[in-house]
């Protein structure tokens, strides 16, 4: 088995992760910026964790073979203090340049507020303008359907942005159409209590083709498992799914979107 993490925060994790994706088959991982459990009190706070996720991180995951890439931004957690989120989003374009920065992410909204809003709206902006590929988190239970129609929206109003180039997760039975309907790709988020099991997953990969669509643990520093695409790729293949079609998924599909970013390169790729 080979397959891609598009989805993990691994500053979250401990080494022995790493060489269970490693054992397991993974090839690459990617880390979208995220909150950090506690709310960050200073732009500078946010410089570091770029320092973290282009220098550091990379490194550590370098000594288990693993190359890492990741995306910037300050997520919607802490987008109620507009004002802070202009001084942290003024910092990304000097990251931008980093060999191992993906795109914008993962960016959109947490209680759907106004200056959620706002915020992310200057990130849609900041992508644009620097020619970025887009991730985007989506709120939970009650507040995504709603959420997701906004942020689709927010997306769709500006026509500098091209869907195939936006990747939506935390995807739901009840958001996945919206996104893939308006060409968008969707990412599963495969959690063990909360947002998607591996089994929910696979009804909506039969559901939709899974052309556009692809599986993350999104581990991080609450109880989520890192090894979740594997196990997701055995319950396919419990459910008859062919190696083939499984590959395609957990493989390929991530690498289809990512290769969008000319930065994002295997080792074999670029020797
Ligand atoms: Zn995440």
């Amino acid at each position: 088995m080979r397959y891609i993490e598009p989805h993990a925060h691994m500053v979250s994790r401990v080494t022995d992760d790493y060489q269970a994706m490693m054992l397991a088959g993974c090839a690459a991982v990617c880390e979208p910026a995220f909150w950090a459990g506690f709310d960050r009190s200073s732009a500078a706070g946010f410089h570091d964790y770029f320092c973290q996720l282009t220098e550091h991180e990379p490194r550590r995951a370098a000594r288990f073979g693993l190359p890492h890439f990741c995306w910037l931004c300050i997520n919607p957690k802490e987008s109620e203090d507009v004002g802070l989120a202009r001084e942290v989003i003024a910092l990304i374009p000097k990251f931008l340049e980093r060999g191992n920065v993906l795109g914008i992410g993962e960016i959109g909204l947490n209680k759907n507020s106004r200056n959620e809003m706002a915020v992310l709206e200057m990130h849609v902006d900041l992508a644009a303008r620097y020619n970025q590929l887009i991730l985007v988190h989506t709120p939970h239970l009650e507040d995504k359907h709603k959420g997701t129609r906004l942020i689709l929206d927010v997306l769709r109003a500006d026509s500098r942005i091209q869907p195939e180039r936006c990747l939506i997760d935390h995807v739901e039975e009840h958001t996945v159409k919206l996104v893939l309907d308006r060409g968008f790709w969707g990412g599963m988020t495969l959690y063990p209590e909360t947002k998607c099991t591996a089994a929910r997953a696979v009804d909506m990969i039969e559901q939709f083709s899974g052309e556009r669509l692809w599986m993350n643990s999104a581990c991080d520093w609450g109880v989520s498992v890192p090894l979740a695409i594997p196990h997701a790729a055995l319950e396919l293949r419990r459910r008859g799914h062919n190696a083939a079609a499984i590959d395609r998924l957990i493989y390929q599909n991530p690498i289809r979107f990512l290769n969008q970013c000319p930065k994002f390169k295997l080792p074999d790729e670029s020797r």
